[in-house]
């Protein structure tokens, strides 16, 4: 309550104060007629004092806000005497904008209400800044997207809505297939333009009312809200992935080329909340990429069953190593047309005290993300290196070694030592040894790769690419490896006559090393067909049940000693 008499200040400062104070100032009657505004006033609303003295202040009212904030307000006022809060008026002009306002009653010498002073400042610009700090938080700086913590926020309502609606809603996880390489070798600057291509066409692909978010490098969410059919979500999907495959013009050379893989969950099925939504989503996408990149995958039950099954077998196969569950068989690798024994794979076992045995494709991929593969492949290596040795003095020197070497490894510590130092402290000879590797495994690594391939390579060590034909299969990688050896996978020659395509692609590959002199072996050869087809086109070794199932070192010694067991 202002009190005239109170002041210490000269009633003709207080006047001047009045009238040049920055802040708007606006003094009425009892009625709530405007009687006096000062320049601030003038300035802020755009009314002249004219235009304004006279009105009430409903001359301001931007009809932002509804009744009740009215009524809370004069229950303020009158009870307390003032109110100050932030209210959005309009302008003369018509733009609504926001100010602070504090209002004060004034009452007369017999306490009855005498006037009414409003005194505000337009807070627009620091509405603003603070809108710019709010986006700051909660969108992508580089592609205008959501960001983490909206969609948490968005997700979060979303949910309790279709909750209470009965309805359903879906979360797409999208992740970009080798992004990095992208960034490798055309920049950042370029990568960030793929991000923008990428962001602008999800954004195309779906409805106003659903979420694209970015939320980590090349990690895109997409939720969606009011789903009718899960078919529906099936074709989303799809259309998503077939853009997403077309090449991104980014004003480089060449056109820019990603693919996708996407994973999707569904609110109720397959979680509860925004957590276990993105985790399963997660799960699928990630399976999604397994299956072969560029596709996406439903979240399922039994993904999620899996991942509990992964987890126990992890568990489990931290133990098995020193419970000496795991032991190694040798897979003879024979010459396509003499038949001769020429090398071996080396193959991990694992007999499980109740599970029995599990395949090396179950547990090596969860060995690789449960970080257990360095210890599991030096494991292997060593005693392949050992057995080898004992081969080479009791029957054939020339006799070669392959061993599978997970590409996971390059991001671990230094395989290059690592081998080397096993291949040294064993005493067996660095030629006779084989890492077989994949395409994708030595493609997502390239220059971790190159370099440490090429510092096994100085010593004699030889390089297989395993399961060829999957991947890329690309010339250029093979150059800047130096390959000696392509394994053809078994399922083109499992497939060899089931139609045209795989034939060609077997003649082609066959073709195509002899042409840069690095050998060829087929894998999974069965049958005595396979094995025609195979050496008429030229392919140098066979690996196979034709020839010999994976078997111990015992048996293995009979069969390169058949005159020790009495057979030739
Ligand atoms: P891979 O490297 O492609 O190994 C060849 C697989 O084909 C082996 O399966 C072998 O037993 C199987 N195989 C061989 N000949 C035939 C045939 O004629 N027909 C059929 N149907 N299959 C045949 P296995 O031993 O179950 O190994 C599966 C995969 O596990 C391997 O595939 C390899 O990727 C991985 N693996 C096995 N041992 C190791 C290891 O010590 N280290 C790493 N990193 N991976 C391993
Ligand atoms: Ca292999
Ligand atoms: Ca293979």
């Amino acid at each position: 309550m202002i009190n005239c008499s109170d002041s210490v200040f000269e009633p003709e400062i207080c006047k001047r104060l009045i009238a040049e104070t920055p802040m708007s100032v606006m003094v009425t009657d009892s009625n709530l007629r405007i009687i006096q505004v000062n320049k601030s006033f003038v300035d802020t609303t755009g009314y002249s004092a004219a235009e304004a003295i006279g009105q009430t202040p409903r001359l301001l009212s931007s009809e932002r806000h509804d009744t009740q904030f009215y009524k809370a307000m004069w229950h303020s006022i009158l009870d307390t005497g003032q109110w100050q809060g932030e209210i959005w008026n309009r302008r003369k002009d018509g733009e609504v904008y926001p100010e602070w306002l504090n209002i004060n009653v004034i009452r007369d010498d017999e306490g009855s209400v005498s006037h009414y002073a409003g005194v505000f400042s337009d807070i627009s610009a620091y509405d603003n800044s603070r809108k710019r700090l709010h986006h700051m938080a909660h969108y992508d700086a580089l592609t205008g997207l959501a960001n983490r913590v909206l969609l948490y926020d968005r997700l979060g309502q979303a949910i309790e809505k279709a909750r209470r609606d009965k309805a359903m809603l879906a979360v797409m996880f999208i992740d970009l297939d080798h992004f990095k390489r992208v960034n490798d070798s055309l920049g950042h600057r370029a990568g960030d333009r793929v991000l923008n291509a990428v962001a602008e066409t999800l954004r195309q692909q779906v409805r106003q009312s659903d979420t694209v978010a970015r939320i980590s490098g090349d990690e895109f969410v997409v939720m969606f809200t009011d789903i009718q059919a899960v078919e529906h979500l099936a074709k989303v999907a799809g259309k998503m992935v077939a853009a997403l495959e077309r090449p991104f013009d980014i004003g480089g050379e060449s056109a820019v080329h990603v693919s996708a893989s996407i994973g999707i969950s569904v609110f109720p099925m397959d979680g509860e909340n925004a957590e276990s939504l993105l985790q399963h989503a997660d799960i699928a996408m990630y399976k999604a990429k397994e299956s072969g990149r560029n596709s996406f995958m439903f979240y399922t039950d039994q993904m999620g069953k899996v991942l509990q099954e992964h987890l126990l077998i992890e568990r489990d196969l931290r133990k098995a190593l020193d419970n000496q569950e795991l032991t190694v068989v040798y897979q003879p690798q024979v010459c396509a047309q003499d038949h001769r024994i020429t090398g071996f794979e080396v193959l991990l076992r694992w007999y499980h005290p109740l599970r029995g045995w599990i395949s090396p494709a179950v547990f090596i991929p969860i060995a690789e993300n449960a970080g257990l593969i360095s210890i599991l492949t030096r494991w292997v290596f060593t005693t392949a290196c050992l057995q080898l040795k004992d081969w080479h003095q009791r029957f054939d020197q020339s006799l070669k070694m392959a061993v599978n070497i997970s590409g996971k490894q390059f991001k671990l510590g230094r395989l290059d030592e690592e081998i080397l130092s096993i291949i040294s402290s064993t005493g067996v000879a660095a030629d006779r040894i084989e890492l077989e590797l994949t395409e994708t495994s030595l493609i997502d690594n390239v220059d971790k790769a190159t370099e440490i391939l090429n510092s096994i390579r100085e010593h004699g060590v030889c390089l297989a690419i395993d399961d060829f034909g999957t991947g890329y299969s690309s010339l250029n990688y093979l150059k800047l490896f130096d390959v000696d050896k392509l394994k053809i996978d078994r399922s083109f020659v499992q497939a060899l006559f089931n139609g045209k395509s795989d034939s060609e692609i077997v003649t082609a590959i066959i073709g195509m090393a002899n042409n840069l002199n690095i050998a060829v072996i087929a894998e999974g050869v069965e049958t005595k067909e396979q094995l025609l087809f195979l050496q008429e086109k030229g392919c140098d070794e066979i690996q196979g049940y034709y020839f010999s199932t994976p078997e111990s070192p015992a048996v293995i010694a009979q069969l390169l000693a058949p005159s020790e067991n009495g057979q030739n």
